[in-house]
């Protein structure tokens, strides 16, 4: 993520401010130009979601009920912006407990999209002779009981609710053991399901490569789910997965990695925002300037000599203050040519 500033004060904005704290101009995010905007000149207006407090993204003026002009980036045709346009279920507006879930939910899926948007990844796509597009359902469980599994489906991408809870979420975290898990890291998660559709599935030139590096996806899924749950990971899985789960089946492992190269590149795009440099009193192994746009066609090996740097750096500033690491994963070898599979891929992708 870049850092912003508002047009009319030069005060820096994150990204999902709507108001400049300094000089109180109302400002927004333009998924065309992907800058901060001033609604000041009458050029732009809020998504309608904007009136709930969930989005902050802009539309050009006088698009509201305009209609199926659907455009790249800008009018879906109905008010709403190009990525609250991707959702067909919320959750229902009945408690504040809601309306909080759904703020943290948007704030997740709004820094997704804005990603795809860096990377120019297709956001509708022909997939085994059908138009998948991405859809997004927030779902609450049903009151029988019933739990709502968090995943994706054809380009449909559901969400247990319950995540967007800190509280939920943390109790989740402790039961399955695991050391990060975010909604953001769900959202990249499950996103990655769709770009296997959509990038690997039917393309002849990269499935041998793919099921070299990640195994073969053809083996039953439900069984090799089953199975994990039942004996967990195998005891060397960090030398070949960059997660316990990852090694549940092929399909994970992609969507485990996936997340996890959406991580790198927004939180380097990040660090080079801020101008950060790693130049350390001692071991000088650990040097890093990041002075390359990493969305900008950057050679892989460079953006990885960057980031494990930049983890180190982060995970001892959070051990000064007490906090658990910002990054506690080691990428072995394995791993490192994953995201590099990846990496290529979405250049090829982005260019096309
Ligand atoms: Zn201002
Ligand atoms: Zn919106
Ligand atoms: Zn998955």
């Amino acid at each position: 993520m870049r850092v912003y500033t508002c047009n009319n004060c030069r005060n820096p904005l994150y990204f999902e401010n709507s108001e400049c704290l300094n000089c109180h101009h109302q400002v927004g995010f333009d998924p065309v130009t992907l800058t901060m905007m001033n609604l000041g000149d009458g050029a732009y207006q809020y998504c309608k979601n904007a009136e709930y407090g969930v989005c902050n993204w802009l539309l050009p003026a006088g698009s509201a009920g305009a209609g199926g002009s659907a455009g790249a980036g800008g009018d879906s045709g109905d008010g709403f912006c190009i990525a609250c346009a991707m959702n067909r279920v919320i959750p229902s507006l009945t408690s504040d407990q809601n309306r909080m879930r759904w703020r943290n939910l948007e704030v997740a899926k709004h820094r997704l999209i804005y990603s795809l948007l860096r990377l120019r990844l297709p956001l509708r796509v022909n997939h085994g002779g059908q138009e998948e597009a991405i859809v997004f359902d927030f779902m609450e469980n049903a009151s029988a009981g019933e739990h709502v599994m968090t995943g994706h489906d054809n380009g449909v991408i559901t969400i247990n609710i319950d995540e967007a809870d800190e509280a939920e979420r943390v109790r989740h975290k402790l039961d399955l053991g695991e050391r990060y898990r975010t909604l953001l890291g769900h959202f990249r998660h499950e996103i990655g399901h769709y770009y296997w559709d959509a990038l690997v599935s039917d393309n002849n030139k990269v499935i041998g490569r793919y099921r070299e590096l990640f195994g073969d996806e053809r083996k039953d899924y439900s069984e090799a789910l089953k199975a994990y749950y039942a004996s967990g990971a195998p005891a060397d899985w960090n030398q070949h997965f960059i997660s316990p789960y990852a090694t549940s089946h092929p399909w994970e492992d992609w969507a485990e990695t996936w997340a996890h190269y959406l991580h790198m590149m927004d939180t380097l795009e990040t660090a080079w925002a801020f101008g950060i440099r790693i130049d350390p009193v001692e071991a000088d192994g650990l040097k890093a300037a990041i002075t390359q746009e990493p969305y900008d066609r950057v050679n892989f090996d460079r953006l990885i000599k960057r980031w494990l740097p930049l983890c180190f750096a982060v995970n001892s500033l959070n051990r000064s203050m007490g906090h658990a690491d910002f990054y506690p994963f080691i990428l072995s070898k394995e791993v490192i040519e994953k995201l590099r599979f990846i990496h290529d891929l979405c250049l090829a992708s982005g260019n096309a």
